[in-house]
């Protein structure tokens, strides 16, 4: 008989290690066998899987990972499914890729976990430990700086190197996690929730390739199309923004030490500019989709002056928000003369990277519901939100540390994976967690904007009071921490 122990989330990929070598060989013996004879000995066609997860991006591959290295979890069999190609890197290319993220330390956490991070700092990972905020109408600023939080405040990293790590990851944990690309899924069929005889009680996948694959639980990570979602029908909440964001490798002008993160709020949307590397920067500037086509059609000269413009420019100043800022800002600093953070100057940027210019049409959308009878939607299948607060991914790194824990607790009291009582659990807690934060992101980016003038006094003074009140503007950062705690040691069956 096997004995499986608790394992804190840092040493999991120890653990794991553990596990296959001495003692995976005789579970597997034990799952196999259990296949076979639920199965009638047919391994090819309609398999039973206890989780199947459609879509292997940033969210679903991590969620793969996650539950492949969860011990309370390590009888379960879980396939990933992916239409794209399988992502590999030998080495790190020369060239930065101008899909990044900002990634908080809380998804690194979880990453760190599923023994990812290392991977990923080894490659290329750029941490900050600043963010300077301002609005272009009045060059009102928050700084959010180290000194007000612990850690570093976030790292920069671009999307292919996640995939590849957590990619790698998944690699060793062949025993239990199947991964398919290029397997794109067709078709979804629903069990009924109440399980009525001749009706197929799991829910059943269909590939382009006419593979059909059953499973407990699915979870839909198929991103902010979901067809999980919409094949089950789940109102969803969404709409188009007036606005694309623009995104490139930056060459900054001269090196730096390159460790802050800048954003400026435009009539037009928020340019900011994340750091990569002492000479590089992604930029992602969210703006019109006239002016955003504008840009991607500019040569490459008029294109960073367009960047260092929107910087530096004070076209959009209007002497009196000028004035009531100052008088503003002079009275909080009669009242508290030492708070406030000083002004920095964003580098000034000289190139761009080869063939770097994209455009993405932006959206904000939430299914009312994340959960159904055998299916849970997590990542931007659930919610998606205006890059302006970098908070996407982290919302989705969050649902897979939520779901995670309650599936290992469901595995843990020999319950049924996809039983609705966790799922809902599951729903209750992000949706608690993800709706606030949806509402701040959408409602900062209708209240910058406008350039009306009592809208811009009124974020004039809420930044300034805001930056020199330092207990405010820690609760005011968006950081999407998910949280982990280990799971619950696994009991060995009676009679395995
Ligand atoms: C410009 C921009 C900047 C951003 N910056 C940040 C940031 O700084 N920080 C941050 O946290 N977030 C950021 N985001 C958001 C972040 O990119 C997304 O939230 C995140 O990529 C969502 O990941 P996902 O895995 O849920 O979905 P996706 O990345 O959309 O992945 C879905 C996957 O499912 C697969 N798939 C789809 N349909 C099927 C099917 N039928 N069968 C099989 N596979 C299927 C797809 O091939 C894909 O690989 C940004 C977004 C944009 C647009």
């Amino acid at each position: 008989m096997h004995k499986i122990t608790k394992a804190p989330l840092p040493l999991c990929g120890l653990a794991r290690c553990f596990l296959i070598e001495k003692h995976l060989p005789s579970v597997n013996v034990v799952r196999k066998r259990q296949f076979c004879s639920g199965n009638g000995g047919d391994l090819g066609k309609n398999e039973v899987y206890d989780v199947i997860i459609s879509g292997g991006g940033m969210v679903g591959s991590t969620m793969a990972c996650s539950l492949g290295m969860d011990p309370n979890l390590a009888d379960k069999k879980i396939l990933l499914l992916e239409a794209g190609n399988k992502k590999v890197m030998d080495k790190v290319p020369d060239t930065y890729s101008t899909r990044v993220s900002s990634i908080s330390p809380g998804s690194a956490t979880l990453l760190s976990g599923i023994g990812a991070w290392e991977h990923i700092t080894e490659m290329r990972c750029k941490p900050y430990k600043r963010m300077q905020v301002w609005d272009a109408c009045s060059d009102a600023l928050i700084t959010f700086d180290k000194e007000d939080l612990e850690n570093e405040m976030a790292y920069i990293v671009e999307n292919d190197i996640v995939v590849v790590s957590i990619t790698r990851q998944l690699d060793t944990l062949s025993d239990n996690v199947q991964v398919k690309y290029r397997s794109k899924v067709v078709k979804y069929t629903w069990p009924m929730p109440h399980h009525a005889a001749e009706s197929v009680p799991w829910v059943q996948v269909t590939l382009a390739n006419g593979e059909t694959l059953q499973t407990k639980l699915l979870i839909g990570a198929d991103g902010p199309n979901s067809m999980v979602r919409q094949e089950l029908g789940i109102p969803t909440v969404k709409w188009n923004y007036d606005q694309s964001a623009v995104v490139a490798a930056l060459h900054l002008s001269e090196p730096t030490e390159n460790n802050v993160a800048w954003q400026r709020f435009l009539p037009t949307g928020p340019i900011a500019m994340l750091p990569l590397s002492d000479t590089h920067s992604s930029l992602v500037w969210s703006t019109s989709h006239r002016l955003a086509e504008e840009l991607l059609e500019l040569d490459e000269e008029s294109f960073v002056d367009a960047i260092n413009s929107a910087f530096w420019s004070s076209e959009n100043h209007s002497e009196l928000i000028e004035t009531a800022g100052s008088l503003f800002r002079g009275a909080l600093s009669a009242i508290m003369p030492s708070a406030g953070s000083p002004r920095q100057l964003p580098p000034s940027v000289a190139g761009i990277g080869p063939k770097s210019r994209v455009m993405f049409p932006l959206g904000m959308g939430h299914a009312s519901e994340y959960v159904r009878h055998r299916v849970v939607l997590i990542g931007d299948a659930a919610h998606r939100v205006h890059p302006l607060a970098g908070q996407g991914a982290n919302l989705g790194f969050g649902d897979v540390a939520c779901l995670t824990q309650l599936l290992s607790q469901a595995a843990f009291n020999g319950k049924d994976l996809g039983a609705i009582q966790h799922l809902l659990e599951y729903e209750t807690e992000r949706q608690r967690h993800n709706l606030p934060m949806m509402a701040a992101i959408d409602l900062m980016k209708r209240l910058y904007s406008t350039d009306v003038a009592p809208a811009v006094l009124l974020r004039t003074f809420g930044l300034q009071a805001t930056n020199m009140l330092p207990t405010l503007k820690v609760s005011s950062l968006f950081g999407s921490q998910p949280t982990w705690t280990s799971p619950p040691q696994h009991q060995p069956p009676a009679n395995p």
